[in-house]
């Protein structure tokens, strides 16, 4: 799956298995900040792997306060262990924004502020990943007036000589899902390096084209088949949402082949809402819904299903979930992964290999 959703082939995938098996498990240090915890939910409801197998067999997740059997002092002692015991090598992930205004005092914990903590535990750590779009940039709470000073996390760290150099993957999403952080996760264990990152810190694998690109309802763009107000005809046959806002054609993400949670369909286009642009600082929470997008990238779509324009079935994204179902252990991956680790095999030929890892 992992190996699947970086757009890897199967030879990476054995390498990450092998890793898997062979290696020691990377330590993560998860804080969470200004948010709702909506990414860490998104994450229990994961099924391949299971929470189990992730927490037990993937990663050691040594100190996360929503799944911390440990409360007050001893979470706090937890913390303290793993960051001397394995300074430098393990990975922390933040979730939340981090309120800068009145010295960071909107947001604190152990006597600590948020800024403080991020300064401290992400000095030591061998990466940091920014999950979801509060972490990445402030997101939901840096909207406009945004009184707290909330803001993300590699803003906190370009501002801050002492953190500038250390690497900062985001993964904006709202929430983000769980198997782009995976997929991370998995890349640094078994080649030692992160995937390679475009000019926001986000991997490539998952942020390297838009929504439009590989969305379902695509046919039903490029021939001029659009949904006019919710609940119409053209929107309960499965047309294109681009007239009610939808704003994939201006937004880099994977959604529309990475499914969430291996529920086909299970995203927001696949349910008949238009995109609301969450993985874009200048789109999402700042756009009005109702905008429609600016057409970024006029390309035609990597793979589509067939669409039937009156029935409405196969117009949504049951169409390409159902594909990615018959791919067995890639369920969710869909059609367009296929297309995407072809591409990749020509890239990965060579030594080193598959990560792709840039920083
Ligand atoms: Fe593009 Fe949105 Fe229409 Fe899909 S629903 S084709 S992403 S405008």
């Amino acid at each position: 799956m992992a190996a699947a959703t970086l757009g890897l082939p199967h030879r990476a995938a054995a390498e990450m298995v092998e890793a898997v098996l062979t290696k020691k498990r990377p330590p993560v240090i998860w804080l969470h900040f200004q948010e709702c915890t909506g990414c860490t939910e998104s994450l229990l409801r994961t099924t391949h792997p299971s929470l189990a197998e992730l927490l037990l067999e993937l990663i050691s997740l040594d100190y996360h306060e929503t799944l911390l059997a440990a409360a007050g002092h001893q979470a706090e002692a937890a913390l303290q262990a793993s960051m001397a015991a394995h300074a430098g090598q393990y990975i922390c992930v933040v979730e939340g924004a981090i309120p800068t205004a009145a010295n960071g005092a909107y947001c604190m914990i152990g006597g600590r502020t948020a800024l403080e903590m991020l300064k401290d535990v992400g000095s030591k750590a061998a990466a940091v990943v920014a999950i979801g779009s509060c972490a990445s940039w402030g997101g939901i709470p840096s909207a406009a007036p945004n009184p707290t000073g909330a803001t993300g996390v590699p803003m906190i760290f370009a501002d801050d000589p002492a953190l500038k150099d250390k690497p900062v993957v985001t993964l904006p999403g709202c929430p983000a899902n769980p198997y782009n952080l995976l997929s991370t996760v998995l890349n640094f264990l078994t080649w030692g390096k992160l995937p390679a990152l475009d000019d926001l810190g986000r991997p490539k694998f998952a942020y390297g084209q838009t929504i439009h690109e590989n969305c379902p309802r695509r046919p039903h763009f490029d021939a001029g088949r659009f949904a006019e107000k919710f609940g119409d005809d053209g929107h309960k046959a499965g047309y294109c949402l681009y007239k009610l806002g939808c704003k994939g054609p201006e937004t880099y993400a994977n959604c529309s082949y990475q499914h969430f949670n291996e529920v086909p369909g299970a995203w927001p286009i696949g349910v008949g809402h238009p995109c609301f642009g969450c993985t874009e600082s200048k789109v999402g929470f700042t756009k009005p819904l109702h905008d429609t997008a600016d057409v970024l990238r006029v390309l035609p779509p990597d793979q589509a299903p067939p669409v039937n324009p009156k029935g409405g079935e196969g117009a949504d994204g049951f169409a390409l979930g159902a594909a990615g179902l018959a791919l067995g252990a890639l369920a969710g991956a869909g059609v367009a992964t296929a297309v995407r680790m072809r591409r990749a095999e020509d890239i990965v030929d060579g030594d080193p290999p598959s990560g792709g890892g840039a920083s």
